[in-house]
């Protein structure tokens, strides 16, 4: 390693330095190590190519002023454009949307996208702002990240707390700075402004998916096997749709607000109706109540943490008990919680595959956009599952040629590709 150390202490761009941030450096030390990756291609794959912190100073509907902060890192350009969501949360800072924008460029590549990794934040209590404020805060973030953001720079795309709504906005924006339409700066639009069909299934779709191939290879041949799904946003609430159109017996759901548990099976689609109308899980019929403790540790098939990043810890790592946990959220497992998972023998399908539908299908919504050539739902599906089950094979050979988890096996591919294009265009100057 060339770092430069400081009293031992490396402070190479130490701003991004925190938990998630240092974590996701670590995944890539390890197979940077196993891979035995150039050093000099492993240097600069540390770290983010582009960072800007913007203030986003926005009128409240109270009438006063408030200066929220706003992020966007861009990991890699090596294999096209930075691709990643924007979230709107109140834990949103350099590090985590650094670590965010590191594990998209490994997505990307896993999935054969022809992108690099970027994320962007904005630091705010989204649930307590109005539809007005929120407007007034995408338009001003996209309006100070503007000059790194383009259809052929950098496309963000929704994240937590961010919807279809917000990327309508976005679009609007830029296009207004530019003087024409560009539904291409941005995916995850509403279908009426550019948007695919199918995007907003796309990653619960995936996640069901890739939980399907796993039953599949683990010869788990129950015909009702059963789920827990911790978060009931996007991706949880239609994860737990997929889970159980696949015949998953779904006997536990969370949300911010609390849980719900029937070790009979939750009615899932009646559960979606009422959180359409409720906004949150608790209350629904026939259900006891249920801690995001508790979930984690019930003795299921399947386990989807679909919420926060470091929820699964080395402090309740070994109280896991499925045989499959599919990363719905990004960075749910921390690494000595990894470790823990992968000794009880639990496949781990990494985030960077599990979760990697929505990308894919952006990917999709970019591609369609630049050609003005719409496809049907059954076209975006069918290639959907035609690239996560290619992904998932490759990950599941080097899984078990190289005797590696999941995860490895997937970063494995991800950063090799990257490595591989890295070596090829050279450092300039
Ligand atoms: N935010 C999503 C993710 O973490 C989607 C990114 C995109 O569609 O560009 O993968």
């Amino acid at each position: 390693m060339t770092a430069i150390y400081t009293k031992g202490v490396d402070r190479t761009m130490h701003e991004f330095h925190n938990e998630t941030f240092l974590n996701a450096q670590r995944q890539l030390d390890y197979v940077a190590e196993l891979m035995n990756l150039d050093a000099g291609i492993h240097e600069r794959l540390r770290y983010p190519r582009k960072a800007l912190i913007v203030s986003v100073p926005i009128k409240l509907d109270n009438g006063h002023t408030k200066v929220l902060a706003g992020y966007r890192v861009q990991h890699d350009q090596t294999l096209g454009p930075t691709k990643g969501g924007i979230r709107f949360h109140h834990e949103v800072n350099l590090g985590e949307v650094a670590a965010l924008a590191m594990w998209m460029t490994w997505k990307c590549s896993l999935l054969n996208l022809p992108y690099g990794g970027a994320k962007g934040g904005v630091c705010c209590f989204p649930e307590e702002m109005s539809l007005n404020e929120l407007e007034r805060v995408a338009r001003r973030y996209t309006t100070e990240i503007l000059s790194i953001i383009g259809p052929e720079k950098d496309i963000p795309a929704p994240d937590m707390y961010t919807n279809e709504q917000i990327m309508a906005w976005i679009m609007d924006t830029y296009s207004n700075f530019v003087g024409y339409a560009v539904p291409g700066v941005v995916t995850g639009k509403p279908i009426s402004v550019g948007g695919s069909m199918g995007r907003h299934e796309a990653t619960g779709r995936g996640v069901a998916y890739t939980v399907k191939k796993a039953l599949e290879k683990l010869k788990i041949t129950t015909d009702t096997p059963t789920a827990a799904v911790q978060g009931f946003g996007n991706v949880g609430s239609i994860s737990a749709k997929y889970l159980h159109q696949l015949g998953c017996k779904i006997i536990a759901v969370t949300d911010v607000q609390g849980g719900v548990y029937n070790p009979e099976g939750i009615d899932i689609p009646n559960l979606l109706a009422y959180v359409k109308e409720r906004g949150t899980v608790v209350g629904f019929a026939n259900c006891d109540k249920i801690e995001n403790s508790e979930l984690i540790a019930l003795p299921v098939d399947i386990l989807v943490p679909a919420a926060l990043a470091n929820v699964i810890t080395k402090e309740n790592a070994d109280k896991v008990q499925c045989k499959i946990l599919a990363e719905g959220a990004n960075g749910p497992v921390t690494p000595e919680a990894d470790e823990i998972l992968n000794q009880k023998g639990i496949f781990v399908i990494p985030g960077i595959l599990a979760n990697s539908g929505g990308v894919v299908v952006s990917y999709f919504e970019w591609v369609q956009g630049l050609q003005h050539l719409f496809w049907s739902e059954e076209e975006v599906v069918q290639k959907l599952h035609f690239l996560l089950g290619k992904a998932f094979e490759e990950v599941y050979d080097v899984h078990t040629e190289k005797s590696v988890s999941p995860r490895t096996a997937a970063m494995i591919i991800g950063v090799g590709r990257v490595a591989n294009a890295k070596m090829l265009r050279g450092l300039y100057p």
